[in-house]
């Protein structure tokens, strides 16, 4: 595939002129980066974008030269940029705004988060978590056998609680109860009925008892993606019947004074704040009831939910949420301190296992555009004797372009063009299925089609006051830009449940974007694809790109997808994971590389699909040996297969350029 040029001198030097009129303030404004980027992202005067890794707090690098500098060091694109400074910061900033509630409120107790690991389980990503958290006492949260592993070996801290959710077998609770004795600090949420008398068994087993948390099923309200995660019919949680038989379960078998902690959790990306208030209240009051019973509790754990504004358009729509994270913060603290005031309880210490909020602003993904297409709208030459359909196709053309251009234009008339030059293009088709049209007719009414479109759109003034059959007149011209990367392994949820996520070119951000595209990726699958973009509370199926330039890399940026996109994606078509490396601040405007995380190899693809490299090799090397004998091979081109085979075998599962 080659970068398509057609149409370049005359449109380029019109553009030259245009550009002249393009700042990076109107870029950061098309992308909604002045929105969505705060702190940590912005434009620098050569038109790139930057990263201040430490908000306003530090200094920022260069997107565009750390990415060539990066490839220098062999790491080649798509390439996954880790900001441990950012994530470090955006931890801070969650302490800070509980901090900043419990003064305001006047809260009698404390708040002490953990990280889902379930949101990134990458070592490094976790191992940094621990490490900047280990003086607020951070913790972790573990939804299965495998996660509570990682967070036992991980969390060293006796005060950091680990959060054992999830479904539990006899091991899984016995692995936590005799975990205490690790110095470690295990709270076993009980989320299904049947786990009550696998830890009454547990317990007498081992003669210890675990710290009990219970999972409450709320029946408030909730909204947007996982909106089915709260309410009576929920896969989790206990329902109140059964909350109070759990209650007298544990009282029985003398455990009741381990019940420490009420945890729910309403679903992810919360939309709107008047759902997760609702919650609160709700859990609030369960909260008090458990402490009447007579358990000792002590944490009130309110679950993820905590959203990410990833159009910052600060609205209840499913891209963005309505409030901040200090208005998050400030309800919690507020609702769970006047339902214990109200009832004369102690105020608990408040937990919040929030993983999106934290994992997503850190990570970077950049790729580079391959080649793009477009339709040509190039007017071809006149011939002297064309066919009919052509002819009225050129004299559309000319009634198009013949309309001048005033402010209060004429849809219909617009649309009546379009029409006909629609009706003359499949005229056009019919005479060449019947065989009165050759290729280069053909071709001509194409192109003549695609250049009436192009003429209308260059009346039409304003896209949200355009008719919808006319609005699709931008689509038709506008251009793929084909990718190297895999949505399904780096982007699984643009596919799997329509999330966007900001994506921009990361260069040429002083010049206008004179084309409208989508991108599509690697894969052999039409899904492969990102045409759904962020439009401060919409979504818009074409973003503004500029023109690829010969010899000169088109980086593309996605952003805010350091939550769930790592291990959800997956090996559609044997694309592996990207390579990744972990960036540190350091002094003079200086970065340091901590990490570097490869990414698969072929073989390593090949493998976990039950394939041996080695065998591929050998079989292949048979072949050649037999065509050799046949005469149908060269030496020196079996020697040169040979070697594309192996180097491909040990590298990565991208294009390289
Ligand atoms: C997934 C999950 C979370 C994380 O939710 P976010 O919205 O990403 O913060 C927290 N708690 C539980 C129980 C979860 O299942």
């Amino acid at each position: 595939m080659r970068a398509n040029h057609e149409d370049a001198g005359i449109a380029d030097s019109a553009e030259e002129l245009t550009n002249a009129a393009w700042s990076i303030d109107e870029s950061a404004e098309l992308y909604g980066l002045i929105r969505w980027g705060q702190p940590y992202f912005s434009i620098n005067e050569h038109g790139n974008m930057i990263v201040l890794p430490k908000g306003t707090k530090g200094n920022s690098l260069d997107l565009v030269g750390l990415v060539k500098e990066l490839e220098g060091r062999n790491l080649n694109l798509p390439l996954l940029i880790r900001f441990d400074d950012i994530l470090e910061d955006r931890l801070q900033q969650l302490h800070q705004a509980f901090d900043q509630a419990i003064s305001t409120y006047k809260y009698q107790g404390t708040y002490q988060g953990v990280f889902p690991v379930k949101c990134n389980h990458q070592r490094h990503v976790v191992e940094e978590l621990v490490a900047c958290g280990k003086s607020r006492n951070f913790g972790l949260e573990a939804g299965s056998k495998a996660e509570l592993l990682i967070a036992l070996s991980l969390l060293n801290d006796p005060d950091a609680l680990l959060i054992c959710n999830g479904y539990k077998d006899q091991r899984y609770i016995e692995t936590a109860i005799l975990a205490r004795h690790l110095r470690r600090k295990p709270i076993v949420v009980i989320e299904q009925a049947d786990e009550i008398d696998k830890i009454i068994l547990a317990s007498k087993n081992l003669g210890s008892a675990p710290l009990i948390g219970i999972r409450a099923k709320l029946a408030s309200r909730s909204s947007g993606r996982w909106g089915s995660s709260i309410g009576e019919t929920s896969k989790f949680g206990l329902s109140i019947p059964d909350i109070l038989k759990a209650v007298e379960s544990l009282r029985n078998a003398d455990l009741l004074s381990d019940l420490h902690l009420l945890h729910f959790h309403i679903g992810s990306q919360i939309n709107d704040i008047a759902v997760i208030k609702d919650a609160l209240q709700e859990a609030g009051q369960i909260y008090v009831e458990l402490s009447r019973l007579g358990a000792p509790m002590g944490y009130l754990d309110v679950g993820g939910g905590l959203g990410v504004d990833y159009d910052g358009s600060q609205t209840s729509s499913m891209t963005s949420t309505n409030y901040s994270l200090q208005n998050y913060a400030n309800d919690v603290v507020a609702t769970v301190r006047e339902c214990c005031e109200f009832h004369q309880i102690n105020m608990p210490t408040l937990v919040s296992e929030s993983g999106r909020a934290i994992a997503s602003h850190f990570s970077v993904l950049i790729f580079n555009v391959l080649s793009t297409s477009t339709v040509s709208t190039s007017i071809p030459l006149k011939d002297s004797n064309e066919c009919l359909p052509v002819h009225n196709l050129r004299e559309t053309l000319a009634r198009i372009k013949s309309i001048a251009i005033k402010s209060n234009i004429d849809h219909s008339q617009l649309q009546e063009a379009w029409n006909d030059a629609i009706k003359f293009k499949d005229d056009a088709l019919t005479s060449f299925r019947l065989g009165y049209l050759g290729l280069p007719e053909r071709a001509t009414a194409e192109q003549l089609t695609w250049a009436c479109a192009k003429a209308l759109v260059e009346l039409l003034p304003n896209q949200n006051s355009t008719p919808a059959e006319l609005k699709f007149l931008s689509s038709v011209l506008a251009s793929t830009y084909y990718s190297n990367l895999s949505i399904f392994r780096s982007a699984p949820d643009t596919w799997a449940i329509d999330q966007l996520f900001p994506v921009m070119p990361i260069q040429r951000l002083n010049e206008k974007p004179t084309q409208l595209g989508n991108f599509a990726d690697l894969t052999c699958d039409s899904d492969g694809k990102l045409a759904k973009f962020i439009c401060n509370g919409n979504s818009k199926p074409l973003l503004e790109l500029h023109k690829l330039k010969k010899d000169e890399q088109y980086l593309i940026g996605m952003f805010l997808g350091g939550a769930y996109q790592e291990v959800m994606g997956n090996l559609h078509n044997l694309f592996g994971s990207t390579n990744a490396v972990h960036i540190r601040l350091a002094n003079d405007n200086k970065y340091q590389i901590d990490h570097v995380v490869k990414g698969n190899t072929n073989s390593e693809v090949l493998e976990a699909m039950e394939h041996n490299p080695d065998q591929i090799l050998e079989r292949l090397r048979i072949a050649s040996e037999t065509a050799i004998q046949d005469g149908s091979l060269k030496i020196s081109d079996a020697q040169r297969l040979m070697d594309h085979l192996e180097t491909s075998l040990r590298q990565s599962t991208y294009l390289q350029i």
